[in-house]
């Protein structure tokens, strides 16, 4: 079944054209990597699945329901609900850096879910420890390595329970010898079955884990398959 669809995607920045109609359906568990050059709207078009940028054409469905239609502007979601349902993961974590790793976690969920501090926080530990955390539970994100804060960031997403994650150049911002440990919990997510899109420039690690590949250039798709088939393709 189809978890979640974008249909005919246009967004401008004044006169600039930057996405020109572009499509994305994804099927339950299905992994789904964007890849293409900088510049080429990648950012741009990950930020309009969540509606942190508003697209100018198109429309946008999660399960079915209307998250965005610019035809019909009453009909869409909230912003509010679908972040609880649509988990995000920037290049640059956004952790608060006055909170430890376990707030971060937790802060999210009470918020957003209205959880007890007891069950968000349970929650929170339960979750850093699957992102090899635990240890690390009152951590400041400025006591953590890159690696570590988009871990924590990765947990606090997942703390909502979303039926699908965005990752936004997880690993851009990070040391390259701490970015395994993050593609690791990626991996780990992505063979559990989470519907996962990531926009990386990580080629390797969309060729493994990714069941389909998008590259854009120049706010279009210009090729969409299986890794090998974009990756190889002449
Ligand atoms: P990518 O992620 O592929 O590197 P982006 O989506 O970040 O590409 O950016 C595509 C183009 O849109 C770039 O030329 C960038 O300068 C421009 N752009 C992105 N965000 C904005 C904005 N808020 N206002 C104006 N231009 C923007
Ligand atoms: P608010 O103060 O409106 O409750 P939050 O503190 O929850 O906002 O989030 C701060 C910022 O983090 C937001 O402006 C947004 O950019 C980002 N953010 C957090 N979670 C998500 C998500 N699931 N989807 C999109 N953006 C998110």
């Amino acid at each position: 079944p189809v978890v979640f669809s974008a249909r005919g995607i246009h967004k401008s920045y004044g006169s600039t054209e930057i996405l020109k109609g572009v499509d994305l359906e994804l099927r339950r568990g299905e992994h789904v990597a964007i890849v293409g050059p900088s510049g080429s709207g990648k950012s741009t078009f990950i930020r309009c699945l969540n509606l942190l940028e508003r697209p100018d054409q198109g429309s946008i469905a999660l399960l079915g329901e209307p998250v965005f239609d610019a035809e019909h502007p009453g009909r869409g979601m909230k912003q509010r609900d679908l972040r609880k349902r649509v988990g995000m993961v920037f290049q640059s974590f956004n952790l608060f850096t006055t909170h430890t790793a376990l707030q971060n976690v937790s802060l999210a969920q009470r918020r957003a879910l209205g959880r007890s501090r007891v069950e968000a926080d349970e929650r929170s530990r339960d979750l850093l420890t699957r992102v090899g955390l635990g240890g690390h539970l009152g951590s400041l994100p400025s006591q953590l390595s890159g690696g570590q804060q988009q871990r924590v960031a990765i947990a606090r997403a997942l703390a909502l329970d979303p039926q699908i994650m965005l990752f936004d150049e997880p690993t851009s911002a990070i040391d390259p010898e701490m970015r395994n440990e993050v593609l690791s919990v990626m991996r780990d997510l992505a063979e559990k079955g989470m519907t996962m899109v990531v926009v990386t420039h990580e080629l390797q690690f969309a060729e493994r884990a990714a069941d389909r590949m998008l590259f854009l250039a120049d706010g279009e798709v210009l090729e969409s398959g299986s890794p090998r088939e974009v990756l190889h393709s002449p």
